[in-house]
């Protein structure tokens, strides 16, 4: 008898655990309600000392483990069928938003690139350009899209950030385990590995080709960190942005050539390509290459006339060093068996990483430019930014009058299932109409935001706040802890005016400039109706002393006596911060040099929690901005120099602070609401979350720039 219940009882754990690594294995469950709370239920310790990652907390555990996990806890195992039977409703689903629209992408869409911010779990990202991938990739599936994403697999991912004891950042990076991704290795007939090749110099480097399901998404993350190459070949997929040029240029081959590579290799035939940023450039040449080897072209400008029509180019920064652009010679001696193959001079290769008519004698190789010589279809992210890109990059079509440059926006969007808290969203099953999560970006269903009753938005809200504070207090203390520090003299409170801050440290979105005149700061918060908190995160680039400078300069004001406990740097940047940030603050600041900022997405997840921008009009904010779910700051126009600027900016922010945001967040009904501030918490959430959501934003590519026409 014992036998017999023992063997049925170990199939019952191996059936289950498979169960749940099906779960793990698609990041659809990141973007689910309840996705996270299972996993969390599922093992508490787990999920925390995995940081999030129920690929590594499976394989921590036994089977058997989980199995007990489960007779203990009926409720697990119906979370876990309720989330794998809407799975398989969601990957069946034949009636998408692409279905319905026709199918427009007859073929298959390939985007490409260089991050992808999907989930805490996938160390893939650096920030905006990132997390806006990953979200393109989550609604390309949730509305239907043929689409496959190509990016690479980085062995030390990011950077990771931590803060000195001076406000030093000090740089980290983690080795990842690719085991305990949700990545596997693709593998073709018998087993064997995908391999691709990439000429690198003279050696041919090795490319393992992984996949991370992203519901009906593939994402392809291509990795050189194979046994098969030299220890210098191994390390080009190291770190996202890490290393000099040289670097640099072998990851764009990477990911461009051995992309092309990848998406062959596995048979995939795609009929539409995005460049997402110029990172994956090359990917046109390797199409040129193979049109000509395949006798289909017979020069390259005739093969350039094959592809350009179904190549669609993203442009992310009007900022200069945002370009990637390389020396003439280091780009011609990556790109010399290209040149040869298709049987272009050095002249000629360079001509196409240059501005047209310069001839071929100077400027460095630009990897924007390769993109516009060879994409038909061009867009910045936001109306704004097609403005400033049309003036940045009109001389590519001389006699061309500016608003005539084919260059064309399309905002970006934020994924909202992903960013809106769980607190919030169950206000809004009760009060909206069904369709509210599946036909997001239709407008009807947001009306009946204004019924939704004050007390209910704002008890969701405090459930944001103080997860948001929980996070902060928890990163501190880690920190202090690490450094041997004192604790932190914690101050903050739910009923506290909180400000949020988080972006990269890039001198431009002038993180400090809050605490630009600290004597004027002082005196507003003295003179105000209650106190103010402010919660800033953000990471410099390693390399950017400025940046730095700026991390130190916010973290030692944090210090000042007046300010100590209510201002807090909160270490380390990332998607899980990222979300508590949005969902917890009263209001988000964002302040950079107009118009440096393409688009920004933070203030839009802001908006879709019912947290209020006080921004600059830059970016996303002059579309965004209703006059009733935020503040502006400054005047939309130029200045003669920078400093003019940065106090004309300043000036307005200590303006509306004192004026406008401070009073209002302090006026109370008898209720103790603030009865006026609810109402633009309001009409942000029913204003900006159909218009900046991310399945508005891919469904204006597909009409604008996949399948236009
Ligand atoms: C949304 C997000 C970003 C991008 O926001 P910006 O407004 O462009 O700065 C960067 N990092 C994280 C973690 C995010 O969630």
């Amino acid at each position: 008898m014992k036998r017999k219940s023992k063997a049925a009882k170990g199939p019952d754990a191996e059936i289950l655990f498979a169960r749940l690594q099906a779960l793990a294995g698609d990041l659809w469950w990141s973007w689910q309600a309840g996705g996270a709370d299972f996993w969390s239920a599922l093992d508490p310790e787990g999920w925390l000392a995995t940081a999030h990652n129920p690929v590594a907390l499976l394989a921590d555990g036994a089977p058997k483990t989980f199995a007990a996990r489960f007779a203990a806890d009926p409720a697990l195992g119906e979370a876990l069928a309720d989330l794998e039977a809407r799975r398989e409703r969601y990957l069946g689903d034949r009636d998408t938003w692409h279905d319905r629209a026709g199918r427009p992408i007859r073929g298959l869409l390939a985007y490409f690139s260089a991050e992808y911010g999907i989930h805490e779990s996938l160390p893939n990202y650096s920030g905006g350009l990132g997390i806006l991938s990953g979200d393109h990739v989550k609604s390309a599936s949730d509305i239907g899209l043929p689409f496959v994403a190509v990016g690479l697999l980085y062995r030390n991912g990011y950077v990771r950030q931590h803060v000195d004891a001076d406000g030093r950042q000090v740089p980290r990076y983690v080795d990842y385990d690719f085991d305990r991704l949700v990545c596997r290795p693709v593998t073709g007939p018998g087993g064997r590995p995908t391999r691709v090749e990439v000429p690198i110099l003279d050696e041919i480097c090795q490319v393992q080709v992984w996949r991370v399901r992203v519901g009906r998404v593939d994402l392809y993350l291509l990795d050189t960190d194979l046994e098969e190459n030299p220890e210098h070949l191994r390390g080009i997929t190291a770190q996202l942005y890490g290393g000099g040029h040289e670097t640099r240029i072998k990851q764009e081959l990477v990911l461009g050539v051995g992309g092309v590579r990848a998406i062959r290799a596995m048979g995939l035939q795609p009929t539409v390509w995005h460049l997402n940023e110029g990172h994956s450039s090359f990917l046109n040449l390797e199409r040129i290459r193979e049109l000509m080897a395949a006798g289909e072209a017979d020069s390259v400008p005739a093969a350039i006339e094959r592809i350009r029509d179904n190549s669609v180019f993203t442009t992310h920064t009007p900022v200069e060093a945002g370009h990637d652009r390389f020396d003439p010679a280091m780009a011609w001696s990556h790109l010399k068996w290209f040149a040869d193959g298709v049987g272009l001079d050095g002249p000629g290769l360079l001509a196409l990483g240059r501005w047209s008519g310069d001839g071929a004698h100077h400027g460095p190789f630009n990897m924007t430019l390769l993109a516009m010589h060879t994409c038909t279809h061009l867009n910045g992210v936001a109306a704004l930014h097609g403005v400033v890109s049309r003036q940045m990059f009109g001389r590519f079509w001389p006699g061309t009058p500016e608003d005539e440059v084919p260059i064309t926006h399309v905002t970006n969007g934020v994924h909202a299932p992903s960013w809106q808290g769980d607190a919030l969203t169950v206000v809004l099953d009760e009060h909206l109409s069904a369709g509210w999560r599946d036909r997001p970006a239709t407008h009807p269903v947001w009306a009946a935001v204004d019924g939704v009753p004050d007390d209910a938005i704002w008890a969701a809200h405090h459930v944001g706040k103080q997860t948001l504070f929980d996070l902060a207090r928890r990163r501190e203390a880690a920190r202090r802890e690490r450094f041997g520090l004192e604790p932190w003299a914690d101050r903050l409170e739910a009923d506290v005016l909180t400000i949020g801050f988080a972006r990269r440290f890039a001198p431009y979105k002038r993180a400090d400039l809050i605490f630009s005149d600290m004597e004027r700061l002082l005196a507003i918060l003295d003179k105000a109706a209650g106190p103010v908190q402010i919660l800033y995160a953000g990471k410099a680039h390693p390399a950017d002393v400025k940046g730095q400078q700026l991390v130190q300069n916010v973290y030692k004001a944090s210090h000042h006596p007046a300010l100590m406990g209510r201002v807090l740097l909160i270490e380390d940047y990332d998607i899980e911060l990222g979300r508590a940030l949005v969902q917890g603050v009263d209001v988000w600041l964002n302040n950079p040099r107009r118009p440096k900022e393409a688009s920004g997405t933070s203030g839009m997840k802001v908006s879709m929690n019912g947290g209020l921008n006080l921004s600059i009009l830059d970016g996303w904010w002059p579309e965004g901005y209703s006059g009733h779910n935020g503040w502006t700051i400054g005047e939309p126009r130029s200045y003669p120099s920078v400093e003019a600027q940065d106090a004309a900016d300043a000036d307005s922010l200590y303006l509306r602070l004192e004026r406008d945001v401070i009073p209002l967040y302090y006026e109370r009904d008898a209720a103790g609401l603030p009865r006026r501030w609810l109402a633009m918490m309001k009409n942000a959430i029913r204003t900006v979350t159909p218009n900046f959501h991310s399945d508005r934003q891919v469904q204006d590519y597909v009409h604008h720039l996949y399948a236009p026409g």
